[in-house]
């Protein structure tokens, strides 16, 4: 960490990004961050390639964008809330040309990229180590920082339930809230708010659940046509999960989603999503990366090109392993 404020001290033009299809985590990390170094003199871009809609409460979230002024001449990239350089998305290739690229990260999958990096695996999430390389920079933190910090570890942590919830995360947010932060409203906008496509994508996605033959995995299945036929998109679809997890007896809940319908019918291959999310036990970080995916040892993620049929039968196999 040392190295790192040392290095930003005398850096000017700064692209910070985050990964695709954010989380809260993704964003809050950005923005706290981005807002800080700003406060220093730096010029600093807010990078996300994904829509950012989901997140229209938080204090300045229009600074961050999805492209960037080619004029400018950067020389330092800080990647945020990234297992790999390659989760910020299309520009990933143009971000690894600029000089110094910072890794902070909290994800167990992580490459160790870049130049210099703050990676820990204990912390709740990219948030938290924001939060402390703020603090060990002596800037001030302001509510809309604060706004940012608490969004970003009230996400990750699902709001304090999952096993990422620390110590520190309590710690951390009490202080937020001592500077302004008013933890129902944001309570009130991650969790209490939906729109009627959400809501409808919901109850198809229940209906698609289904449970292997021991008990132990269960599925459920977004496809592109329920996007369409409720009017929702991968925004609404972040908490599905949690459902397919919250069953008695599950070891294992896997969410596939299909991104793309590149094909006619079930037999035909798609570009899919697939989250995994264990109840302790098995590592779904390790199932993610042998699909060139990544995430915590409880909640992981990987893109994947392939038919239903044969992700069905996948995940029934393994099932048979648990
Ligand atoms: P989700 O299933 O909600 O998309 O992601 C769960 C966790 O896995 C998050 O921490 C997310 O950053 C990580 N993750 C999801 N997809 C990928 C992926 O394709 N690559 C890597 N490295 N991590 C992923
Ligand atoms: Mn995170």
């Amino acid at each position: 960490m040392d190295r790192i404020i040392q290095y930003l001290e005398s850096s000017k033009n700064i692209l910070l990004a985050s990964h695709v299809h954010p989380d809260g985590d993704a964003i809050g990390s950005l923005l706290a961050l981005g807002l800080s170094l700003s406060k220093l003199g730096k010029f600093t871009t807010l990078y996300n390639e994904s829509s950012v809609d989901s997140y229209h409460f938080l204090p300045y979230i229009k600074r961050i964008v999805d492209h960037w002024d080619e004029s400018v001449n950067y020389d330092t990239a800080i990647i945020l809330d990234c297992g790999n350089m390659e989760r910020t998305g299309e520009a990933a290739s143009k971000i690894a040309r600029i000089p110094v690229v910072i890794n902070i990260d909290h994800h167990l999958t992580n490459t160790g990229f870049g130049d210099l990096k703050i990676v820990d695996s204990s912390a709740s999430s990219s948030s938290e180590i924001v939060y402390r390389l703020i603090k060990k920079m002596g800037i001030p933190i302001d509510k809309a920082v604060a706004t940012a910090i608490y969004t970003g570890i009230f996400t990750d942590t699902g709001s304090f339930r999952f096993s990422n919830t620390n110590q520190a995360a309590f710690g951390i947010c009490e202080e937020l809230v001592s500077i302004g932060v008013v933890p129902h409203q944001i309570a009130y906008h991650i969790y209490g708010t939906h729109s009627l496509g959400h809501l409808k994508l919901l109850n198809l996605s229940l209906d698609s659940l289904e449970i292997s033959q021991n008990g132990l995995l269960s599925m459920m299945i977004v496809t592109s046509d329920m996007f369409d036929k409720t009017g929702s998109d991968s925004n609404d679809s972040g908490e599905l999960i949690n459902f397919a997890k919250s069953i008695n007896g599950i070891k294992v809940a896997v969410l596939i989603q299909e991104l793309q319908n590149t094909g006619e019918n079930s037999k035909s291959s798609s570009q899919f999503h697939i989250s995994l999310r264990s109840n302790g036990g098995v590592d779904v970080a390790d199932i993610a990366s042998s699909f060139g995916g990544g995430g915590h040892f409880a909640a992981a993620g990987f893109d994947v090109e392939s038919t239903l049929t044969d992700l069905k039968d996948y995940f029934y196999k393994l099932a048979k392993s648990l």
